[in-house]
């Protein structure tokens, strides 16, 4: 048990994985276990984020689950509103198809879209004004890593959004998932004691941007797998974890939901 007062969260990062028919089973799967076996809301909450075209369909899916699982956008436009832009899904479009929470800053968008820092911006900026809930995600490279500066470059991930972020913001519509980019899809994990270190140093910065600092919760990302959630729950900064592959499998998802709700 950590202590922490901040309810965990489990989210699931489909990438643009599956296709239809297994996003239905996988729906299913999940829904069955939950019912077999709940995980209460006041525990832990649960989220996936499927790919656009199927966001609205797995919140249908999702809907007579015995307990409530949100829906969660992978991305969301740097443009707001509406208009000719095409391709792009907008923060109010989402707003306005019910999806209330959306990843921004995924590694995988930053270094294979080229999302900067002036896109991110952009993009934390429309979520929130859109009335979005924003799991903001960050996280070194290897190299960082090994040159010793992994603390600066997240906390400076976090001070490159904080001028677009109000105080209320960061209180009610903020997340963060902490993912080393050399631990996601590898099956190497940051060991609980290193990502609990980057925890409270990225907990450590938040207090001093914002007064909603130790309420924030702080999301581990980075093959987290049922065989390592419950060391990683246990850690007292770390409130939840961002699960690409693992969260695929339904019984997987569901064991690590599991293990977040027992250690926190
Ligand atoms: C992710 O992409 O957010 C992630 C954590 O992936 P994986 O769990 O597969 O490492």
């Amino acid at each position: 048990m950590s202590g922490s007062t901040i309810i965990p969260w489990v989210v699931g990062n489909w990438k643009m994985n599956p296709m239809q028919a297994n996003a239905k089973q996988l729906v299913q799967e999940f829904k069955q276990l939950l019912a077999q076996h709940d995980i209460p809301a006041a525990q832990c909450h649960l989220a996936v984020a499927p790919v656009t075209i199927a966001l609205t369909t797995v919140q249908t899916a999702l809907a007579d689950a015995a307990r409530p699982v949100h829906v969660v956008a992978q991305d969301v436009s740097r443009i707001a509103g509406t208009g000719a832009y095409t391709g792009e899904v907008s923060a109010e479009l989402l707003k306005d198809s019910a999806i209330d929470y959306v990843l921004i800053g995924h590694s995988e968008r930053r270094e294979i879209f080229a999302d900067d820092v002036a896109a991110v911006q952009a993009k934390i900026k429309n979520a929130l004004t859109a009335g979005l809930t924003v799991i903001y995600c960050v996280g070194e490279s290897l190299e960082q890593r090994e040159q010793g500066i992994a603390d600066q470059v997240v906390l400076q991930q976090i001070c490159d959004v904080a001028t677009v972020i109000s105080a209320e913001q960061w209180q009610q519509q903020m997340i963060i998932a902490y993912e080393p980019i050399w631990a996601i899809g590898t099956g190497k994990t940051a060991s609980p004691q290193d990502a609990q270190a980057m925890h409270a140093k990225i907990r450590e910065g938040l207090t001093q941007i914002t007064p909603a600092g130790q309420q924030i919760a702080i999301l581990y990302g980075g093959s987290v797998k049922p065989e390592n959630a419950a060391e990683l729950a246990a850690c007292p900064d770390i409130n939840g974890a961002l699960v690409g592959g693992a969260s695929l499998n339904a019984e997987s998802f569901y064991q690590i939901a599991r293990a977040f709700a027992d250690n926190k």
